[in-house]
């Protein structure tokens, strides 16, 4: 999904607008890009504040006339008429702004303009950096088939992966969300479904029209990440670290709550087989800001791209910006230098317990909460029934 609105914070603002205009207009993202608008929606005491502060934000922006505050059922309707659940309670905010890209088309061609413009892409797992003798450099990375590359500078924008190559000082945690398809088959309702808003319920989660080619519906549901604590060695010191883990299947308790959306929204699709069903990796910072900067203690060679918490694909036309400047040795405007900074000062442990609330967050690890083990054929575990790809194979 690609919004603009971010409750008032200014740095997401401003580079989330850049994106939604660089998705509109970039000749290279723009084919990709479905401007269909975005239903924010909820319907608890506790929740329903949060999008009437997202409507009190939009209602002084340039597209003002055509935000729509909505106060039931009825009213979220007129713009998704799709949505036939009761939905007794619910409220809503309808932006004409944002929608949703084809995530996997847009990386396809984004690659192939770098390769067209002389990037080479190698394929490889990094398990660890290569120091200078002196300990003051980054000189390169070593990969699990033992081959070295070494270079002048080092980007490692390798999202939730990267507390397994360096010590983030506690400034990040890889945090697993859920997702899984369901298929529309037929082709006349997929044709009603083309161009209808994206859904995002703040508690249940979100979805949007069918893919024009497979008719399927990525379906996500909403809660904070799970995440999977293991003790490894880090530069060559244990440590307890949040560590991505690669599976097709989800815990039981995310296909229940992706049943569970379907059932409140769409009744209809709620009896579907789940289809392709994936463990998302993302990186949380405790702001939820992004953290690209050099890093402090290797400042000469290696630049840290990582912490997107969940928003940093819809950065994909400009984020790159950013950090090719720090390659090149400038300094990002103070307001982007402050707020992206190393800030080990800010530790995730303060947003991990907010998470660890009975029945919110939780780690892969607990069984009995999460409803999910790592192995083949757990009886309380959702498989997808395509063939899984290693996160470092795409
Ligand atoms: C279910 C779900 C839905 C989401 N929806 C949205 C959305 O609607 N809009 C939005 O803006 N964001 C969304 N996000 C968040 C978004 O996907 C992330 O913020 C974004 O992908 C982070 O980008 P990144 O480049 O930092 O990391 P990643 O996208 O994780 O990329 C890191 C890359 O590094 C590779 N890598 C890792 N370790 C190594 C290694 N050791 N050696 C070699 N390669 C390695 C990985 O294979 C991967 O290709 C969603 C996330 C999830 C989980």
């Amino acid at each position: 999904m690609v919004r603009s609105e971010f409750a008032g914070d200014q740095v997401i603002q401003r580079i989330s607008q850049a994106a939604v205009h660089a998705w509109r207009t970039d000749s290279l993202f723009k084919l990709h890009f479905h401007e269909t608008g975005r239903l924010s929606l909820a319907n608890s005491p506790i929740n329903v504040p949060e999008i009437l502060q997202l409507y009190q934000e939009l209602s002084t922006s340039p597209h003002r006339d055509q935000v729509r505050w909505l106060d039931n059922a009825e009213e979220i309707k007129t713009f998704a008429p799709y949505l036939t659940g009761a939905m007794t309670g619910w409220k809503g905010v309808f932006n004409p702004e944002g929608g949703w890209v084809h995530a996997r088309n847009a990386m396809k061609t984004l690659g192939d303009e770098c390769v067209k413009m002389g990037v080479t892409f190698v394929r490889g797992t990094a398990i660890k950096l290569i120091y200078h003798a002196s300990d003051l450099k980054v000189i390169g990375i070593e990969c699990a088939d033992g081959t070295k590359w070494f270079a002048d500078k080092i980007v490692l924008a390798c999202g939730a992966w990267i507390d397994t190559l360096i010590d983030m000082q506690g400034q990040l945690v890889a945090k697993t969300w859920t997702l899984a398809h369901v298929q529309i088959r037929d082709e006349d309702e997929r044709r009603k479904l083309k161009g209808t808003p994206v859904v995002f319920d703040v508690e249940k989660g979100f979805f949007f029209e069918p893919d024009h080619d497979t008719g399927m519906v990525k379906v996500c549901n909403e809660y904070p990440g799970f995440t999977n604590y293991q003790h490894i060695l880090v530069n060559g010191k244990e440590k307890w670290v949040s560590v991505p883990v690669h599976s097709d299947s989800i815990p039981a308790r995310s296909s229940r709550e992706i049943h569970d959306l379907l059932r409140s929204m769409k009744p209809e699709w709620a009896n579907l087989p789940l289809h392709n069903a994936r463990m998302c990796w993302c990186t949380d910072t405790a702001d939820s800001h992004y953290l690209i900067t050099p890093h402090p203690d290797y400042a000469s060679t290696l630049i840290l791209a990582s912490g997107a918490s969940g928003h940093g694909f819809k950065m994909l036309p400009i984020i790159g910006k950013y950090v090719a400047d720090l390659v090149e040795g400038k300094k990002l405007e103070p307001l982007f230098q402050e707020t992206w900074r190393w800030r080990p000062e800010m530790n995730v442990g303060k947003r991990l317990s907010d998470d660890s609330r009975p029945g919110i967050g939780g780690d892969l690890n607990d069984a009995e909460q999460v409803g999910w083990k790592d192995e083949t054929q757990s009886a309380t575990t959702y498989h997808s029934a395509t063939t899984y790809h290693s996160a470092t194979e795409h």
